[in-house]
């Protein structure tokens, strides 16, 4: 199979995504980043503001066979209904303490903003404070873009939580500036191609289909039919783009009438043996 190696799990923590009122963009961007760094999602699961639940989507995917990481995102700020640094710590088995990194980012911070003048005081109230209790051992990840800190927590076992807070602006900033480069480099650059087709019966691809995934194991093919342009999109994916390529073309003489093949991802991998 193309892509098992060090796998992710991702746990979106909100009442609101369940219900509807929030749309889990987090997941996505996600998703999309540490596929595109070649460290592939596994599952993602979405879950309650309540700590029994959050805890045990964690343990769950922390027992998953060959499971890495686990992101959880969401459920992390000053209010009551904020669970998710409390369902960590007891999902990892560790105590809540505060942490000297992220209480010294939340005071510099609420002194800016009493110079600036959006708050009457310097003082940290209780509940700004409460973002600064995290497990313990944790490792903080800044969050320059706002009070609630990022965290990477090692379980000791060789895989790593990291817990993010919920505003997307703020998890993406965490993301790029401090989680990929730091825990996500040296994933194998996958490669995407597509073949694009004009109103075709989905049905037809199947033939196809087999016989490309009977002679390339190593690439997977996708049908991904776009019903608001009537247009079918046929992706390969793989880490060797010599392979993905060949797969493509080898699509192309069993289904010629496709327009041409659009490079999506040019993987990093093409000298790589086997
Ligand atoms: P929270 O960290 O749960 O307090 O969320 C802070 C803000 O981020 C809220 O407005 C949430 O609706 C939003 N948010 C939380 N999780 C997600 C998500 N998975 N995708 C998009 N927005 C989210
Ligand atoms: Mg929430």
């Amino acid at each position: 199979m193309p892509y098992t190696s060090a796998p992710t799990v991702l746990v979106a923590v909100g009442d609101e995504l369940l219900s509807g009122h929030t749309q889990d963009t987090n997941s996505r961007l996600l998703a999309t980043r540490l596929f595109e760094a070649g460290h592939p999602v596994r599952r993602i699961e979405v879950v309650a503001d309540d700590e029994t639940a959050i805890a045990a989507a964690i343990a769950r995917a922390l027992a998953e066979d060959g499971v890495r990481s686990v992101v959880v995102s969401g459920g992390i700020g000053p209010t009551p209904d904020d669970r998710t640094f409390a369902a960590v710590a007891l999902a990892v088995g560790r105590p809540l303490e505060l942490n000297p990194v992220a209480i010294a980012h939340i005071e510099g911070l609420v002194q800016r903003m009493h110079q600036a003048g959006w708050v009457e005081t310097a003082e940290v109230s209780e509940a700004n404070r409460r973002a600064a209790m995290v497990p313990a051992g944790a490792t903080v990840l800044t969050n320059r873009r706002g009070m609630s800190p990022g965290l990477a927590i090692d379980t000791g076992a060789g895989q790593t939580v990291f817990v993010l807070p919920g505003i997307p602006r703020e998890l993406s900033t965490i993301l790029e500036e401090e989680m990929l480069p730091a825990y996500f480099g040296g994933g194998e650059v996958p490669s995407v191609l597509e073949l694009r087709y004009q109103a075709v019966p989905e049905a037809e691809m199947d033939g196809p289909m087999r016989a490309v995934a009977g002679e390339f194991s190593d690439v997977s093919v996708g049908s991904y039919p776009q019903t608001d342009r009537r247009e079918l999109v046929i992706r390969f994916r793989g880490r060797d783009p010599a392979r993905v390529q060949e797969a493509a073309a080898r699509f192309g003489t069993l289904r010629p009438d496709g327009p041409a093949e659009r490079v999506v991802r040019e993987g990093t991998s093409s000298s790589r043996q086997g």
